[in-house]
C-alpha cells in the first residue's frame, strides 16, 4: 500500500501497519504510513496544482469530473469489493449504497462546478458598481473516518475541487483502499496531478502535521467529537477555516398514531445499517407509551432474523464491527448498561470469530441519563424508552449533546410539523430515517459539528466571497474624499 501524491504512488516513511479484513481477521495488505516528509510533498503538490486548477474554467472542471464519474461507473465493482474488504461492509451495502451514492456525488458536483454564482451585484452606491466573486480558498487539508471510507472521501474531495481548490485527504489508517482508488481514477480521467492527494497514515503522524501545515488554508474533518474539537483548536490558532462533521446520537421518535409496522421496520434498518457504525443511525427510540410494548417485541423479533455472515456473501445483512477495539467498545457499553439494570431484549452478545461480529441488540430499561442513551455506541445497538406527552418525546430527543439527525414517526401532519421544527438536528426525517441525497445537505447542530457535506451548501463552504467594487465617477476628487480632506479654494 502506498501514498498518492502528485498523481503518483509514493512510499510512506513512517513505518507500516497491517490492513485487516474485519470479517475474516486476515491481513489484506501492509499499509505504509505517511510522515511529515509525505505531508510536505502532498501539500506542495496541491499548492502547485492550485495555480492552474483554480484558474480552469468551471466548464473545464466540470468536464473532467464528468469523465471521472463515467470511469468510476466502469470500476464500480472493484470499488465495492475494496470497500467491503477493508471496512467489513456487507457486499450488498457497498454495491447498492456506498458506491452508487459516491458516484452520484461526483456527477452532482460536476454540475455544481458550473454554478459558482455570487448573490449580489449592482449599484448599491451612486458612485460605484459592485460585484461578488466566489473564489477557491486554496489547499484543503482533510481527515476522514473509517465507517464510510468511500463516501467520506467523496464528500470531502468533490465540493473542494469543484470550486477550484486542491486537496490532501488523510483517510482513516484502517480503511485507505477506496480513497486511493478513487483518487487514482480521477487522475486516469484527466484531473490534473496534484489536485487530489491521499496520505495514508495515523492521526498524529500525518493528520496533525497536515492540519498545521502553513500552506493548508482550510481544514475539513469528519470523525469523533473528541478529535474534532482538538483539530478545531489547532486550526483556530492558525486562523484557518474549519469544517467539522462529528458524532451523532440520533433519536427515533414514534408518536402514538404512527404506522407501527413501518416504524418497526424503519428502526431495525436505521439502527443496524453499516452495523450501526453510522453517525446518523437510529440509536435512541422514544416510543409513546401506548405503542411501546408492541414496538419492542416487533423490533426484537425482526432483529433476531437479521443474518450475520461473511461480507462477501450477498445474502449477509450485517457484517462485523470495523475492529476488535470497536467491537469491545460496543460490548463494554452493552455490558455496563445490563449490569446497571437494563435488559437486552435481543442480542447483547459477541459472536465467536473469526471476525469482529456483535449481535443486533435492543436495550430497554436504560434511563435517559445513562451512558448507553447519552454516548455514541457506534454499533448495532438500539435503546428504546417510553414517553407520555408529545412535548416529553421532543424534549428527550433533544437531550444529548449531539444534533446530527433524527426522525419523527406520525400520520398527523401537525405533529410532524412541530417535531421537525423543535428537534435540534441537521436533518429530520418524517416516517423514514437514513436516506440521503447528493442535492441535500448533511451536517450537525451542537456537538455534531458545523459545516455541511453534499449539496450546494457544501460547495459554497469551499469558496470565499470577494467583493469587487468599481468606481464609475471617473473623477479624481471623489465625493467621499471630503470626509477625509478638503482642498483649499
Ligand atoms: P476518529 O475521530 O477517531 O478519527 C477520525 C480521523 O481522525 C481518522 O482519520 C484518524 O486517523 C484521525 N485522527 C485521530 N486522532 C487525530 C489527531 N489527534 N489529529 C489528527 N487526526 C487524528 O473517528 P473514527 O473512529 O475514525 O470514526 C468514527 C467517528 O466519526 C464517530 O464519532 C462518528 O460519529 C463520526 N462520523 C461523523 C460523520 C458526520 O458526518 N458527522 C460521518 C461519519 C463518522
Amino acid at each position: 500500500m502506498y501514498q498518492f501524491i502528485n498523481g503518483k504512488r509514493v512510499t510512506g516513511t513512517a513505518g507500516t501497519m497491517p490492513l485487516i479484513d474485519p470479517s475474516t481477521e486476515e491481513t489484506i495488505d501492509e499499509i505504509d504510513l505517511a510522515g511529515p516528509a509525505e505531508v510536505d510533498a502532498a501539500v506542495d503538490a496541491a499548492a502547485n496544482a492550485f495555480q492552474e486548477w483554480s484558474r480552469a474554467t468551471p466548464a473545464e472542471r466540470s468536464d473532467a469530473m464528468t469523465a471521472w464519474a463515467a470511469l468510476l461507473r466502469d470500476r464500480a465493482e472493484e470499488l465495492a469489493l475494496d470497500e467491503t474488504r477493508q471496512a467489513g461492509k456487507p457486499i450488498r451495502l457497498s454495491r447498492e449504497f456506498d458506491v452508487p451514492g459516491s458516484i452520484d456525488n461526483v456527477a452532482f458536483f460536476a454540475g455544481a462546478a458550473r454554478q459558482l454564482t455570487g448573490l449580489a451585484t449592482g449599484e448599491y452606491s451612486p458612485d460605484h458598481t459592485s460585484s461578488i466573486r466566489r473564489e477557491a480558498i486554496g489547499v484543503v487539508g482533510s481527515i476522514a473516518p473509517w465507517n464510510y471510507p468511500l463516501q467520506m472521501a467523496a464528500w470531502k474531495i468533490l465540493p473542494a475541487i469543484a470550486a477550484g481548490n486542491t486537496i490532501v485527504l488523510k483517510p482513516s489508517e484502517l480503511t485507505p483502499l477506496t480513497s486511493l482508488l478513487f483518487a487514482e481514477t480521477a487522475t486516469a480521467a484527466g484531473i490534473p496531478d496534484g489536485v487530489i492527494n491521499i496520505l495514508t497514515g495515523t492521526g498524529l503522524e500525518a493528520g496533525t502535521p497536515l492540519i498545521s501545515h502553513p500552506s493548508v488554508s482550510m481544514v475539513s474533518f469528519t470523525g469523533s467529537t473528541a478529535v474534532g474539537t482538538q483539530i478545531a483548536s489547532l486550526a483556530a490558532g492558525m486562523a484557518k477555516r474549519t469544517h467539522l462533521e462529528l458524532g451523532g446520537k440520533a433519536p427515533f421518535v414514534v408518536f402514538d398514531d404512527a404506522d407501527l409496522e413501518a416504524a418497526i421496520h424503519g428502526a431495525v434498518a436505521a439502527s443496524l445499517i453499516n452495523t450501526g457504525q453510522d453517525c446518523t443511525a437510529a440509536t435512541r427510540a422514544y416510543i409513546q407509551r401506548p405503542l411501546f410494548d408492541r414496538f419492542v417485541s416487533g423490533v426484537a423479533e425482526l432483529m433476531r432474523q437479521v443474518r450475520l455472515g461473511p461480507t462477501s456473501d450477498p445474502a449477509t445483512d450485517q457484517g462485523p464491527l470495523v475492529s476488535a477495539r470497536q467491537r469491545d467498545h460496543v460490548a463494554g457499553m452493552v455490558d455496563r448498561a445490563v449490569a446497571s439494570g437494563a435488559t437486552a431484549q435481543c442480542g447483547g452478545r459477541l459472536v465467536d470469530g473469526p471476525g469482529f461480529y456483535y449481535e443486533p441488540t435492543l436495550i430497554t430499561g436504560a434511563p435517559q441519563d445513562s451512558e448507553i442513551v447519552q454516548r455514541e455506541v457506534f454499533g448495532p445497538v438500539l435503546a428504546a424508552l417510553p414517553f407520555d406527552s408529545d412535548n416529553e418525546g421532543i424534549t428527550l430527543a433533544n437531550d444529548t449533546p449531539y444534533g446530527l439527525a433524527a426522525s419523527a414517526w406520525t400520520r398527523d401532519v401537525y405533529r410532524a410539523g412541530r417535531a421537525t421544527r423543535d428537534i435540534r438536528a441537521g436533518a429530520v426525517w418524517v416516517n423514514d430515517h437514513i436516506p440521503i441525497l447528493s442535492e441535500m445537505p448533511h451536517g450537525g447542530y451542537k456537538h455534531s459539528g458545523y459545516g455541511k457535506d453534499m449539496s450546494h451548501y457544501s460547495f459554497e463552504e469551499y469558496t470565499i466571497v470577494k467583493h469587487v467594487m468599481h468606481d464609475i465617477t471617473a473623477v479624481a476628487q471623489k465625493p467621499w474624499h471630503r470626509s477625509v480632506f478638503t482642498l483649499a479654494d
